[in-house]
C-alpha cells in the first residue's frame, strides 16, 4: 500500500494545475475516521469547490486507507486478480490521454487502432485461438495460428465477463433468427423461441437473459453437463432435442472453469457436435477458466474452445489488468453479419464502414469506450506468454498446496468439498464436529452451519492474514479461495496462510 501510496503522490505531481484556486489551505488532518466522518456529516455537493489540494490530500490519508486493498497477493475473495505495474502505468496514461475508442481508423488515431489490434490478436494468441488480424490491410498476412475461412476469431474488449456474456447472448439470438428462424430479430423484434442451455453457469447468464427480455425462466440449467459424470452429456442431448421438437431454438451457454470448484466440461467436442446437429448456438463462458489454455500443464481442462461461435473472457480478473476489463471473442465472419446488426449506432455525423474492420462502437454495447486495450497490450508485451504461464502455474500451484494440505494434513479441522483442484480455485468448510454430524439434514443443519460458516470467515478475514469470501456448494455454506494475483507466490504467502488457518479453526466457540 506504501508503494501505491507513492506512486499516487508521483501521479498527484503530475496532474496538471488545478483550474480554482483552493477555498482554504488545510495541512492538518485528523485519525482517518474523522476524515470520513466529516465528509458524512458534510453531505452533498459542496457550494464552494474546496480545492485539489484538499481533495487529494483527503484521498490519500483518509479515503484510500479505508479502501480495501484486493491487489495484494493474499486477496482471494471472488476472482479479483490485480493489476500488473506495466498495466498499471498503462491505465494511467488512459486516464491521462482519455482516448475516447469508439471508431476504428489506424491512420487518423495516431497509434489507438493500432495498439488495440495489437492487443486483441495477443489475447487471442495467449488462449491459442486462430485468428487473423483486423488491423491494416497491409500487415494482414501475419497470423497468429493458421486461421482458415471457418475457424478465424476476433476479440474485443468490454467492461467485464457480464457484458461479454450479454453480447454473447444477444449474438447468439440473432444467430439463431437468421439461421433456425428466418426473422432478423434486431429489426422485427423478438418472438420469444429462445431458450438458454446451459451447465452449472454463472449467476449473470440469468441476468443476461433477463437483461435481453429471453427471460430468467428461459434459461435450462442441465446439471453438471458434461461435468463430471461421463457419458451425461447424453443428458444434454435429449434436453436440446426436446427443446428442438418444441419448436425452441437452443443457445448454449457453456461454462468453461466453473466459478466455485474450477471443474470444467468432460467433453467440449461432444457438444459441440451436439450444437451443429442441432443447429445451436454456442457460446463459451471462459471468463478465467479460459486462462487454463496459457500452460501447457492445465490447458488439456480447456479443449474444444476453438467450436464456440463466441466467447467470454476476463481482463480484470486472471489478465491482472486494472478493472474494469474483459474480452468479447466471436468468429470473424460474425462481426457484419451477426454484431453490426444488433450494436449498430449510425448517426449522421459518424462514419460508417461497409467495408473493412467495424468501428467497436457498431459491434459492442458502449458508444463510447474507454481505451481499455492499452494495459491490455503493455502487460502482455511486457511478461509474454512465458510471464502468464508463470503467474498461471504458480496461482493453481498455491491452490493445489491449499487443497492438499487441508485433505491430507488437516482434514481434523477443515474438509475440502471437491474431489479435485484442477485449477485455482478451492472450496472448503470446517470439519464437523461429531455433533453436528449426527444432526439429521434439515433446515435445523443448514442454519447451524452457515451461522459457523459466517464466524469462521469473519475470524479469518479479520486477522489481515488473506482475505477469502463465502459461497454455497451442494447445499454446504463454504469458504472459497481463489487464487489470482499476479504476485502471489507459494514460498512467500503460504505458511503465514497455513499457520493463520490452523489457528482460527483450532479456536473453540
Ligand atoms: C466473474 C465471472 C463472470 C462475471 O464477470 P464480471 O467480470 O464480474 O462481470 C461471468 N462468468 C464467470 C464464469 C465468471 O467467473
Amino acid at each position: 500500500m506504501e508503494q501505491r501510496l507513492d506512486s499516487l503522490e508521483t501521479a498527484r505531481q503530475t496532474l496538471p494545475p488545478q483550474p480554482f484556486p483552493p477555498t482554504e489551505k488545510v495541512t492538518e488532518y485528523g485519525p482517518t475516521d474523522a476524515g470520513l466522518v466529516e465528509l458524512l456529516l458534510n453531505p452533498g455537493i459542496p457550494s464552494e469547490g474546496r480545492g485539489l489540494d484538499k481533495t487529494v490530500d483527503l484521498l490519500l490519508q483518509h479515503i484510500s486507507p479505508a479502501i480495501a486493498d484486493s491487489a495484494g497477493p493474499r486477496y482471494f475473495g471472488l476472482v479479483v486478480g490485480g493489476a500488473t505495474p506495466a498495466s498499471l502505468v498503462a491505465d494511467w496514461i488512459v486516464s491521462v490521454v482519455d482516448q475516447n475508442a469508439i471508431l476504428h481508423s489506424p491512420r487518423a488515431m495516431s497509434g489507438y487502432s493500432v495498439i488495440k489490434d495489437l492487443a486483441m490478436r495477443m489475447i487471442l494468441d495467449l488462449f491459442m485461438l486462430p485468428a487473423t488480424m483486423n488491423i491494416l490491410d497491409e500487415f494482414a498476412q501475419h497470423r497468429v495460428l493458421q486461421a482458415s475461412d471457418d475457424i478465424d476469431f476476433r476479440a474485443l474488449t468490454t467492461t467485464g465477463s457480464t457484458a461479454s456474456n450479454v453480447m454473447g447472448m444477444a449474438a447468439g439470438r440473432q444467430w439463431l433468427g437468421i439461421h433456425d428462424r428466418r426473422i432478423d430479430y434486431s429489426q422485427e423484434g423478438y418472438d420469444g423461441q429462445v431458450v438458454v442451455v446451459t451447465n452449472m453457469a454463472h449467476a449473470t447468464v440469468w441476468k443476461a437473459a433477463s437483461i435481453l427480455g429471453i427471460g430468467r425462466k428461459q434459461v435450462v440449467e442441465v446439471p453438471k453437463m458434461g461435468m463430471d459424470i461421463e457419458g451425461n452429456e447424453t443428458d444434454f442431448e435429449n434436453v436440446v432435442k426436446e427443446q428442438k421438437r418444441a419448436g425452441k431454438s437452443v443457445l448454449v451457454f457453456l461454462s468453461f472453469g466453473e466459478v466455485n470448484t474450477g471443474i470444467f466440461p468432460r467433453n467440449t467436442y461432444r457438444i459441440a457436435d451436439i450444437c451443429e446437429n442441432n443447429n445451436a448456438y454456442l457460446h463459451i463462458d471462459g471468463a478465467f477458466g479460459i486462462y487454463a489454455r496459457c500452460s501447457p500443464k492445465y490447458s488439456h481442462l480447456a479443449v474444444g474452445l476453438e467450436r464456440a461461435h463466441s466467447i467470454t473472457a476476463c481482463g480484470h480478473k486472471w489478465l491482472n489488468v486494472p478493472y474494469d476489463c474483459g474480452f468479447f471473442i466471436y468468429r470473424s465472419h460474425l462481426e457484419k453479419s451477426i454484431l453490426e446488426p444488433i450494436f449498430s449506432s449510425s448517426a449522421a455525423y459518424l462514419p460508417s464502414t461497409d467495408s473493412g474492420p467495424s468501428h467497436p462502437m457498431n459491434i459492442s454495447i458502449e458508444n463510447s469506450q474507454r481505451f481499455r486495450a492499452l494495459p491490455v497490450w503493455a502487460t502482455l508485451y511486457a511478461y509474454g506468454r512465458d510471464g502468464y504461464q508463470k503467474i498461471i502455474d504458480e496461482n493453481c500451484r498455491y491452490a493445489k498446496t491449499l487443497f492438499d494440505w487441508m485433505r491430507n494434513e488437516r482434514p481434523d479441522l477443515y474438509t475440502v468439498l471437491t474431489e479435485e483442484c484442477p485449477l485455482n480455485i478451492v472450496v472448503f468448510a470446517q470439519k464437523l464436529t461429531p455433533e453436528l454430524e449426527g444432526m439429521p439434514e434439515g433446515e435445523a443443519k443448514t442454519q447451524v452451519l452457515s451461522k459457523r460458516n459466517a464466524e469462521l470467515l469473519k475470524r479469518i478475514n479479520e486477522t489481515g492474514v488473506a482475505y477469502f469470501s463465502p459461497t454455497v456448494w451442494e447445499g454446504r455454506p463454504a469458504i472459497r479461495a481463489a487464487i489470482s494475483n499476479w504476485r502471489t507466490t507459494v514460498e512467500a504467502d503460504w505458511e503465514p496462510v497455513r499457520t493463520m488457518l490452523e489457528q482460527q479453526a483450532s479456536i473453540n466457540v
